[in-house]
């Protein structure tokens, strides 16, 4: 980690709109809501082939389609990578390999398997830095999230009477909620004074950047830790982490990032953002199956610090592990982080994930994110927004997930200005898979991996179709 990483300029709507233009004009196309053009926008993508990478699910395979109202033999509509990424088919290869080498090896894979499982976390690590960008030494893959965020913060949550806050957002995600509450309690301090957690202003969805940077600025002297989401689940921000560690580093604070759905989403800078730890799912945008393996991440500054935190035998350095001393010789890096030997069948789709990342970049990946979500952007204001004179019905549909494209991975939040129970069952029907928050947001993630604009297009049909339904229904 010597050089400073070339930080991907982030696109914008006025650039989508200058490509879908350019390449309908060059189609002789006058409509760009045009199916044709969609199609040609796929053809032409240089990354088509990554879906190939894929099993991608047929409509015939999805629960509860109707096969009278789409071709069950047509691909689905999977938008729903935010929640569950689909699966590379090399982790099937993978798996089958390794169940054959438990087979025929028994005890002894763990040294001599072809990817030994004693040290096969080890096999990805380089990798996993790389997108999230910080050195091997700096990132562990273990564990599950939620667990992940206990193991850092019963180290790097250390109140005192001055300074005994953990900084949250109001709307975190339920599982880290309860983490930081239960962590405040076990180290003896009570929720109401020590849990801060920040609301967007009146009549807004999301964290205003400035907001954020001012409670630092204000109140940073009481905070021990600022825990945020690199990209809230709900809204689909993505936060400024470098600015706001940097705040929070200004007042003293240490700064740590749940990335959930950051990790694969979008190109990371861990180490150059100067974070200090942070940890991630990989079973999101990085399609490594439920329960997937986490990561953590903890900055080369407390490589060799020999902070208190949660030990078991693989916090032990590898060279004396095996003696079995009980004198505990404390690893360094992330890998002093890690409790248990690694989980032979969670490391291996990991692998599998991260063999498919590596045909590409996160750069790569990210700016054609940024045209898919901004096709998808213009298709859903262009039919749904309130003001829209293209508008096709009754229904519309407010974007919650901020415009500009920095402050924001492959998902957008659309909150319907009516419940979305029988427009989301119509939409399955159509074989599409998106995700639903009741009563009226439904999240859409295009993966810059496997969807392309035929997918975003043929959502637009499900959902005007889906709407055209529910209007007929009331009326
Ligand atoms: C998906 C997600 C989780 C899930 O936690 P697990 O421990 O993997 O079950 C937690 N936090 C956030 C922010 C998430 O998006």
């Amino acid at each position: 980690m010597t050089e400073a990483p070339e930080e991907t300029p982030s696109r914008t709507m006025a650039q989508v709109m200058k490509f879908l233009q350019k390449t309908a004009d060059a189609n002789n196309i006058t409509d760009l809501t045009d199916i044709t053009l969609a199609k040609i926008l796929t053809d032409s993508d240089s990354l088509k082939h990554l879906r190939d990478q894929f099993h991608y699910p047929k409509c015939a395979t999805l629960p509860d389609v109707d096969p009278s109202l789409v071709d069950p033999n047509r691909d689905s509509i999977y938008l729903c990578g935010n929640s569950l990424g689909l699966m590379p088919k090399l982790t099937e290869k993978l798996m089958l390999e390794q169940l054959d080498q438990w087979a025929k090896l028994g005890v002894f894979g763990h040294l001599k398997s072809t990817l030994p499982w004693a040290h096969a976390d080890e096999y990805c690590l380089e990798d996993v830095g790389r997108l999230v960008g910080a050195s091997k030494d700096e990132v562990a893959v273990c564990n599950g999230l939620t667990i992940n965020i206990h193991v850092l913060l019963s180290a790097f949550y250390k109140p005192t009477e001055e300074r005994h806050q953990i900084l949250l957002e109001s709307k975190a995600f339920p599982s880290d909620h309860y983490a930081i509450e239960s962590q405040i309690k076990l180290n003896g301090r009570n929720v109401e004074e020590s849990m801060v957690c920040l609301e967007p202003r009146e009549g807004e969805y999301t964290l205003r950047t400035e907001d954020i940077l001012e409670h630092i600025e204000k109140n940073g002297d009481k905070i021990a830790v600022i825990f945020l989401s690199g990209i809230q689940y709900y809204t689909g921000q993505l936060f400024d982490i470098k600015a706001i560690t940097e705040a929070g580093h200004r007042k003293g604070c240490l700064v740590g990032w749940d990335l959930a759905h950051a990790y694969g989403n979008v190109p990371l800078h861990l180490h150059w953002w100067d974070v200090d730890f942070a940890c991630w799912c990989s079973y999101k945008y990085g399609c490594t199956g439920a329960g997937g393996l986490a990561g953590l991440f903890v900055h080369e500054r407390f490589k060799t610090d020999q902070r208190l935190r949660m030990l078991g035998w693989w916090s032990h350095k590898m060279s004396t592990r095996f003696e079995m001393s009980n004198q505990l010789d404390l690893d360094e890096g992330a890998s002093g982080y890690r409790i248990s030997n690694p989980p032979i069948h969670l490391v291996v789709p990991l692998k599998a994930s991260l063999e498919v990342f590596k045909m590409t970049s996160m750069e790569d990946l990210r700016k054609r994110s940024c045209y898919l979500t901004g096709y998808l952007e213009f298709l859903v204001k262009h039919f749904f927004d309130k003001d829209s004179e293209h508008r096709a019905g009754k229904i519309s549909v407010k974007i919650i997930t901020p415009s500009e494209f920095n402050e924001r991975g492959c998902q957008l939040s659309l909150k319907f200005d009516v419940p979305i129970d029988v427009i989301y069952k119509e939409l399955v029907k159509r074989g599409v898979a998106v995700d639903k928050r009741y009563p009226d947001v439904i999240r859409v993630a295009p993966v810059h991996l496997y969807n392309n604009y035929v997918d975003v297009r043929r959502f637009i049909d499900a959902l005007l179709n889906s709407c055209a339904f529910v209007e007929q229904q009331s009326a």
